[in-house]
Parts: C-alpha cells; structure tokens; sequence
C-alpha cells in the first residue's frame, strides 16, 4: 500500500487525484490534505476520503475545520500554517505527493518532497519554472523520482523509452512539440481580446480548471510556463522545444526522434488521465476515462501561434532564452499582475506588459544562475513588490 499526500486538495488538481485514488483504495491509502482555507470544502474531503491528517494554512479555518471533524467524530489530526505544509511534505510517512497547490506558494513544500527522496507527481508548474534547476538537483541527490502532470509533459513522458527519468536528457530526441489548445480567445480580434473580461478570460473551451491557469491559459502564458517546464524536466534547449495550437485539445504533445518519427499521446482533455498514469506508473490502472471516438473527432486542426495577440507567450521564450532568473522574475510577475486583473485593476493587455517591464527593470537577475533557496526566494520578492509599486503608482 502506499500512502498519498495531496498538496492543494481542495483544487481542480486535487479533486480529480481523490477521485482517482478513490478508486484504487486496495492500492493507495489518502493519508494527508491540505489545501489554504476552505475548511468546509476540506471537511467533505475528509468525510469522504478519511485522511490521518489534513492541513490548513489559515489558522482560522483549520480551528473551525478542527471542530467539525471532533463532532463528527472523524480520526483526523489538523494542522495549521504554512511550515506545517512542508513539515507533512518532509513526513516519512506518506511516500507518494501530488503537487497541486496553485503558484509559486508550492515551491517550499514540494522542495521538501524532493528532498526526501519521495515519488512526486508535479502538477503546480510555477516552482519548476521559479527553481527548476534547484528541484532537479535536489531530486537527483536524493533518488527522488519526479512524474509530470501537467498532460503535455505527461504526454511526452509517455512517448519517451520506459526507462527514461525525468531530469536525463532523452536520447535521439530531436525536438518536443507542446500543443496548445489557443485558449477562449484563439479567434478573437486584439481590440477584442483587450476589452475581455475576467470572466470571459476563465471560460476555457476545452479544460475546466483553477482560476489562475485559466488566466495564464487565455493569456498563453500557460505554454510559456510550460516551455519552461519542459527545457527543466527534459533538459532541452530553447531551439528544442516548439509551440503548436491546436484547438481539438486531443493530441496532448509529442516527441520528435532524429529519424523523423514523430510520438504522439492523445486522449479525452481530462486531467484523470495524466493523474492515473502517475500514480501508477510504472502501472496501469483504470481512470475513470473512457478512450476516443476518433471518427466522431473527425479532423485535428493545426496552426502557429499567433504571438502578436498573445504577447505572453514571446516572454516566456525570451525569459527561457535569458536563462538564470528570468524565469523566476517572469513567474512572479504574472502571479502578481493575474491576481491584478481577476480583481479588475488592469486590462487584458497590462498582464504582458507589466511583465515586460518587470523583466527589463530585473535584467541584472537574468545572468545570475539561480542557485541557492535563499537567493530565489530574494528574486521572488523583489519582483512581487516591484510590480505592487507599479500597481499602487498607476
Ligand atoms: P486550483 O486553484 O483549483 O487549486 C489550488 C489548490 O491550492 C487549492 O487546494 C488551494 O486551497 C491551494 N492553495 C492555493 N493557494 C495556496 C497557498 N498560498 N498555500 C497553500 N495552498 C494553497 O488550481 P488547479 O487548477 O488545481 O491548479 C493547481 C496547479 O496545477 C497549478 O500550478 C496549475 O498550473 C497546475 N495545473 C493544473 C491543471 C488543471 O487542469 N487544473 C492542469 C495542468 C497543471
Ligand atoms: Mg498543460
């Protein structure tokens, strides 16, 4: 049996790893939820799944949640706060972790996932694009055996040899292809797309998700955080790794061999399925997902993406490009200006340019390799208030 912590439970993420692990529960036991603090939210998971443990990082709401479960009469012990994320992340107790919290606020607990030599299923993008070399080199010390979620990186792996690890550069690779679905505004005109909305912006056609990548994904800041994600986990170089939209959402990604042969994974756009190819991998195991109806399907459309609508999507490229912490500088950037524009402050078209200033005002960050904790988390900081200030002075 092995036992499973879901970081971010109460999530998208979160509640489609439950539902799979609810059905393998001869296999998998649900230890440890935490999630931020929705304590009614986290209760219905605790009645249903019955966790040993469940974390808040609200004090408040991990009280309220601490007297629900004792009334109920539930075998649960509650934690509280941010340290006790990681402390239940470094636990030996649970051997399997799903990274799902939203943003960089994963980067502490994963970290110490990865540094206990633990299975981690990494589905919160952010801390590989902040720390990416960092969590590599600590999973290497430590045997730490990291599996993509994320369904285009999971996509690849599944078309890389079964002996392939993440962190390795794969062998007779010639390039790996992200496909995107191009997100609600794929056929709007620029004067549209620059009065769209918050709520039209999470409206995704194909996937249903947290807010924030619903965000990054109508900006298409999702693929360049994605393109990131995979020069960190693949080892490939920027020339290496392509964009392509396409808007059906069923080829998920693929892999281009040196021969010419292109690898292709397709499936339903539901994250169930990446998530059960994780959790039992080397397995397989049922997900709750039927397969393709391909002559229903009909066709698969392909196109580039259009970088002068989506901004967005250069940025993430050019900051790939730079290397060192500009892609930290970038991630904190946009974590700053989407909280901005789902609360209205800016316009569709101040995300990428509050993030091209950021990343031009952190130039000096951009060469300097991101190391150490201590120093990422400075960088973190300083781009986060850089951008406030830009904010409280418009
Ligand atoms: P979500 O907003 O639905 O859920 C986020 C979870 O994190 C919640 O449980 C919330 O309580 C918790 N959380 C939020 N802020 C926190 C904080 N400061 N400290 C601790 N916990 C906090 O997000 P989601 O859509 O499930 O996405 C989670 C991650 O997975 C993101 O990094 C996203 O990019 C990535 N991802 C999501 C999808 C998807 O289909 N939803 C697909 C690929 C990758
Ligand atoms: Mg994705």
């Amino acid at each position: 049996m092995r036992r499973l912590l879901v970081l971010g439970a109460t999530g998208s993420i979160g509640r489609s790893t439950l539902d799979v692990a609810a059905r393998h529960a001869d296999k998998l036991i649900v230890h440890t939820l935490t999630a931020f603090r929705d304590a009614d939210a986290l209760f219905e998971l605790c009645k249903r799944h019955r966790p040993v443990r469940a974390v808040l990082v609200d004090e408040a709401a991990a009280s309220r949640l601490r007297e629900a479960i004792e009334a109920e009469g539930l075998a649960c012990e509650v934690l509280a706060g941010a340290q006790a994320l990681v402390d239940v992340a470094d636990d030996a107790d649970c051997d399997l972790v799903m990274s799902a919290i939203v943003g960089a606020a994963g980067l502490l607990p994963t970290l110490a996932a990865v540094r206990r030599g633990k299975q981690v299923l990494i589905a919160n993008k952010e801390p590989l694009v902040m720390a990416g070399a960092l969590l590599m080199r600590e999973a290497a010390a430590s045997g730490a055996c990291i599996l993509p979620i994320d369904s285009e990186h999971n996509a690849i792996f599944q078309c890389l040899p079964p002996a392939y690890r993440c962190g390795d550069a794969p062998k007779g690779v010639r390039r790996l292809l992200l496909t995107a679905s191009g997100g609600p505004f794929r056929e709007w005109t620029r004067e549209q797309i620059a009065a769209a909305t918050p709520q039209q912006a999470v409206k995704h056609p194909n996937w249903s998700m947290g807010q924030k990548i619903s965000v990054d994904s109508a900006t298409l800041m999702n693929k360049g955080l994605e393109l990131i994600e995979a020069s960190v986990l693949y080892q490939m170089r920027d020339e290496q790794l392509d964009v392509v939209v396409h808007p059906e959402s069923v080829i998920h990604s693929l892999v281009e061999y040196v021969d010419g042969s292109m690898l292709a994974q397709l499936g339903q756009p539901d994250m169930r399925v990446p998530i059960a190819h994780a959790l039992a991998w080397p397995e397989r195991w049922e997900s709750g997902v039927g397969g393709l109806d391909l002559a229903s399907l009909a066709r698969f459309r392909f196109e580039p993406p259009d970088l002068e609508r989506f901004p967005c999507l250069g940025l993430a490229r050019a900051a790939l490009r730079a290397g060192g912490n500009a892609p930290n500088l970038l991630n904190a950037a946009n974590e700053v200006a989407v909280e901005a524009y789902l609360c209205g402050r800016i316009d569709f078209y101040n995300l990428s340019s509050m993030i091209e200033a950021c990343l031009e005002a952190g130039m000096r960050f951009h060469a300097q390799a991101a190391a150490d904790l201590e120093s990422i988390l400075a960088i973190d900081t300083w781009a986060r208030r850089w951008c406030s200030d830009r904010l409280a002075a418009a």
